[in-house]
């Protein structure tokens, strides 16, 4: 991933900014995880990206990483993206689908309040903005979306119920309980705030958590990230993988009896 070092070098000794000395914490803090590496597992993990809308240079970017680093992702497509894909994007969802990628269903509008596309509505409006996105995926790319996450997490029971009616769906991220296909949860969070990874906050809730888990649920959200926000997430692969950590998808997570 690209920093402009020399910018960072430069507003820091201006004072608009104090991101180098934020790094240096990070840095020192990140040698002090390592000391205390027996404290953590080598957990399975799963990660969970959202939002992906179109093939921008972030998205490249961040996929190059993601090759570069061999990871397995899932990451959430919103459905009206594909009203007007171009070719480079759907390239991308059909080149890299079960390889580094499983894409899921991450809804079709992705309303985000105070009216939600899915919490606050009728079981048929629920069945019908999953429909959409399961069926433009398909008819533009061949593929049957797998899994469901919905837009800001926002779900209610009427969610339960629409999602029961999608035999092609198997599992869903964040989702309920009473599902009766596979309900990723969100054991731990690496996200500080929506859209902010955050290596210190991962620690801290790894440090906390129960020591017989076994799975994590890695929600990010790419989009937008500042180089900060890249260094933050680049830290947790590299004390990841230093844990031997594996990344996996949710079939395998399923055959490794390991998804809760
Ligand atoms: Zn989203």
């Amino acid at each position: 991933m690209q920093i402009k070092w020399g910018q960072i070098l430069i507003d820091t000794l201006r004072g608009k900014n104090l991101v180098l000395f934020r790094l240096a914490k990070l840095y020192i803090n990140y040698k002090k995880s390592i000391k205390h590496i027996k404290d953590f597992a080598a957990y399975k993990v799963i990660f969970k990206l959202d939002d992906l809308v179109n093939c921008n240079e972030a998205v490249l970017e961040l996929d190059r990483y993601i090759k570069r680093e061999d990871l397995k992702v899932c990451w959430g497509i919103i459905g009206n993206s594909l009203e007007s894909a171009d070719n480079n994007y759907l390239n991308f969802i059909k080149e890299n689908n079960n390889k580094n990628y499983q894409f899921f269903n991450h809804g079709y509008n992705h309303l985000e309040g105070p009216e939600y596309e899915f919490c606050g509505k009728s079981v048929e409006e629920q069945i019908d903005t999953i429909s959409k996105t399961q069926k433009i995926v398909y008819d533009k790319t061949g593929i049957t979306l797998r899994a469901f996450g919905a837009p800001c997490n926002r779900i209610d029971d009427n969610t339960t119920a629409a999602l029961e009616t999608f035999k092609d769906i198997k599992y869903w991220f964040y989702g309920k309980n009473n599902y009766s296909g596979i309900s990723f949860l969100p054991y731990t969070r690496a996200e500080k705030t929506v859209g902010n990874p955050d290596f210190e906050f991962l620690i801290e809730n790894l440090s906390d958590s129960d020591k017989n888990m076994k799975i994590l649920i890695l929600q990010f959200h790419p989009y937008h990230w500042d180089f900060e926000q890249k260094i933050n997430f680049h830290l947790i692969i590299k004390f990841l993988k230093k844990l031997g950590c594996e990344f996996i998808f949710p079939d395998e997570a399923v055959q490794q009896d390991i998804y809760k």
